[in-house]
């Protein structure tokens, strides 16, 4: 059991992390950190958090594990906030949705990447933000991320791991490389494409007509756009060099799809619109049996 968890940044995953260690008896004391006196003791109303400061530095001299779950912009100046007050043996991990610029900023801050800093990435989320979209069960049966590094302390990689899997997520652990490459086409491509499609629909003079008529399928596609629009303007510039490998990749695909199309190729159609299916259907059964 951690004794003293601090959590810098509850909002939606922070707040989630920490309703859920206390829910599964993880730790026996939760501190909230952040910059804004008011939504932190929104979560201590909201019973998220036991007690808060806005002194980052205090905060993180008396945890003994440090999740840093602030928006990925913000994460090198959080992290030379708490650089001189961090115990040798405590133990820092976080949250950040891409993991090289997390990793590049602590090694800019810490002089090297330390030991005990396990770059971690839980992949659930919802379109919420703020520690009342928060609740304990976001993380059961998903998946995290870990990342750590060759230097990186195990001791600490299982403490972290351990943590997670407590909250009922299920750990693997990646190089930073990898993770940032997958994430860019399963998570960082997805939300542009959201976007952009909702930005030229509502940019399109009968915008009102459009979306009075859009029913599921519009609904189910475009459910991200609601996401923080500065927080994915921060994770997609962060990856930006691998997302726009992949967005080459889709817009080469799409044009050639657009092609048979205005040509009426009836049969290229087809042969995209089955292989995506069957490639859809089959990763639905995988993800229904792992659960
Ligand atoms: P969120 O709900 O907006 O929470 C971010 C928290 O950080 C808020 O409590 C915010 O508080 C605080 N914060 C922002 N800037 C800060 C600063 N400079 N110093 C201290 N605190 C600061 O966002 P979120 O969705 O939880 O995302 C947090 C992290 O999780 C990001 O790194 C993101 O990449 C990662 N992540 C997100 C998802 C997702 O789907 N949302 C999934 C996996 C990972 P105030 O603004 O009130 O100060």
């Amino acid at each position: 059991m951690i004794d003293r968890l601090c959590i810098i940044g509850v909002g939606l995953i922070g707040g989630s992390l920490a309703r859920a260690a206390r829910r599964a008896e993880a730790c026996r004391e939760i501190i909230g950190a952040g910059r804004d006196a008011a939504q932190l003791a929104r979560a201590v109303e909201l019973g998220v958090i036991d007690r808060y400061t806005t002194d980052l530095a205090q905060a993180a001299a008396e945890a003994d594990l440090v999740v840093l779950a602030v928006p990925i912009g913000a994460m090198e100046s959080v992290m030379h906030a708490i650089a001189a007050s961090l115990q040798p043996q405590t133990l820092l991990t976080d949250v950040g949705s891409a993991k090289g610029i997390v990793v590049a900023a602590a090694e800019r801050v810490f002089g090297s990447v330390p030991h005990r800093f396990v770059p971690g990435h839980p992949i659930a989320g919802t379109e919420q933000s703020g520690v009342d979209a928060s609740f304990a069960e976001l993380y059961q049966q998903r998946r995290v991320i870990l990342t750590p590094l060759p230097t990186t302390d195990r001791d600490a990689v299982n403490s972290v791991r351990r943590l997670w899997e407590q909250v009922g997520a299920e750990v693997v652990e990646m190089s930073v490389a990898h993770h940032d490459e997958v994430l860019a086409a399963t998570s960082h491509l997805p939300h542009v494409l959201a976007y952009a499609l909702v930005d030229t629909l509502a940019r399109m003079q009968e915008k009102a007509e459009i979306f009075r008529y859009a029913a599921g399928g519009f609904r189910d596609f475009t459910r991200i756009a609601s996401s923080d629009p500065a927080m994915w303007r921060d994770i997609c510039l962060a990856n930006r060099e691998r997302l726009v490998v992949v967005l080459d990749r889709y817009q080469h695909d799409l044009s050639a799809l657009r092609d048979a199309l205005a040509q009426g190729d009836g049969e290229r159609v087809m042969h995209v619109f089955s292989r995506a299916k069957k490639a859809r259907d089959q990763y639905s059964a995988r993800d229904k049996s792992s659960k």
